[in-house]
This record gives structure tokens, C-alpha cells and sequence, in this order.
């Protein structure tokens, strides 16, 4: 059970922007990421994470973990799925969590708040009140009942590799060398590709 006023919490909250359920998830996530894996903030790479959603819970994970997009060790596959997968490079450790939270199952709030919105109701003051609970609910929630959480053997992705920059012929910017299209026999970036 975690407490409401933990201060990474508060943190990550500031960070996102609001509470949300996606938050709590993700924030519960990267806590038994962290844990599962020994590993602390990392403060180079030595953490990846694959997230296959970009939802509000890549959010927490980003802020709690430390995997970022900046650093290339938070890999985005677009499954639309609340699958969360890390590894620690240092200890060789995996950790697969796939969410499972059945706590608002049958509840049918929902569900009648977005036909009432269909229809052209003003919800946004009960459904901010359902989201709340919500997430109030995640973050109370024993770890079992929020996700599925699985050792995983597979090697982690690939270190971050340096990467050569070419320049565009048509704009003159810069661009990854392995974002090049070719034009007329010219190198280009790819919004001039599409012009
Ligand atoms: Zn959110
Ligand atoms: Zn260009």
C-alpha cells in the first residue's frame, strides 16, 4: 500500500501535470521495476525500460525510473498495451509487468458518463471524481491485484548507439543519418522528402 503523501509521488505528479489513473499505474510500475531489479534512479543507462503504450503512465516511469527518451533508454513499441518491460543492464536482471487491475470491473459509471457526454452533457466534474477514485484505488491497491509480473530471460535492447548526422541538401538542417531519403540522386531529410 503506498502513502498518498510519498514525496516522489508528489513529484511525479508535478511533473505529468495532474493525477491520474495512467499516473498511479505507471508510478506503481516503476516502484516494483525499481525494486525487482535492485536498481536505484540509475543515473546513466545502465536501466531500460520498453513501453508498449504512450499513455500517462510513460510519464511516472520516465520521472521514477529515469528512463527517458533523451537518454535512449526508453524504447516505445505502440501496441496500445499497458505492458511494461525493464532491465538492468549491470546485474543482467528483467522484469516483464503487464497491468491487470480488475478493481473498477463492472462498474458502469463509465460507461454512462460517456453516453451522457455523447449526447452533449457537461461530465467533466464527475468524471474528474470517478478518475480520482481511480486512481486513489491504484495507488492503494496490493501490487497482485494492479499487474502480472513475470522474470524475463531475453537480453536487453541495444545501448544507445552514436549516430552520424548528415546535412539536408533541400534545407540545409541537419539530420540522423539513418532518417536520410534520397531525391533526385540527393540525400534529404524526411520532411522534405514529403514536400
Ligand atoms: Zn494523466
Ligand atoms: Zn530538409
Amino acid at each position: 500500500m503506498q502513502n498518498m503523501t510519498d514525496s516522489d509521488l508528489r513529484d511525479a505528479i508535478q511533473f505529468h501535470g495532474h493525477l491520474c489513473p495512467g499516473l498511479a499505474l505507471g508510478y506503481r510500475v516503476a516502484k516494483a521495476a525499481l525494486r525487482e531489479l535492485g536498481a536505484e534512479r540509475p543515473q546513466d543507462e545502465e536501466l531500460v525500460a520498453v513501453v508498449e503504450n504512450d499513455s500517462c503512465a510513460v510519464d511516472a516511469i520516465q520521472f521514477i525510473t529515469g528512463c527517458t527518451f533523451g537518454k535512449g533508454n526508453l524504447i516505445f513499441r505502440d501496441h496500445g498495451k499497458h505492458v511494461y518491460t525493464f532491465f538492468n543492464r549491470r546485474n543482467g536482471r528483467g522484469i516483464r509487468l503487464s497491468e491487470d487491475f480488475r478493481g473498477f470491473e463492472g462498474d458502469k459509471r463509465f460507461e454512462e458518463l460517456k453516453k451522457r457526454q455523447d449526447a452533449g452533457e457537461d461530465v467533466s466534474r464527475e468524471r474528474q471524481t470517478y478518475l480520482m477514485e481511480k486512481a486513489g484505488a491504484i495507488l492503494r491497491a496490493e501490487e497482485k491485484d494492479i499487474f502480472a509480473l513475470q522474470p524475463v530471460e531475453s537480453l536487453p535492447p541495444q545501448e544507445a548507439k552514436i549516430r552520424k548526422s548528415l546535412r539536408c541538401s533541400s534545407c540545409g538542417e541537419k539530420f540522423m543519418e539513418s532518417r536520410g531519403r534520397v531525391k533526385d540522386g540527393k540525400i534529404i531529410c524526411i520532411p522534405c522528402s514529403e514536400k
